[in-house]
């Protein structure tokens, strides 16, 4: 009984682990798409741009953490 318990802990940590490489992945690697990664307010063809503005970088920084 305990070993299965231990199993779907073991697994419930790897996903959790996985999830927070992913969140840490999508901020290091955020690249200009466009458009503002966290309204989708489109922006000038090629504009190097992540957000809008320094309000919506803080939201997303926010919503990541
Ligand atoms: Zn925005």
């Amino acid at each position: 009984m305990a070993d299965v318990l231990d199993q779907v802990d073991e697994r419930e940590t790897r996903i959790n682990e996985m999830r927070i490489q992913a969140i840490r992945n999508a901020g290091r690697e955020l690249h200009p798409i466009g458009e503002c990664h966290w309204c989708n307010e489109p922006f000038d063809a090629g504009s190097p741009k992540l957000f809008c503005d320094a309000t919506c970088s803080t939201d997303w920084g926010r919503r990541k953490r």
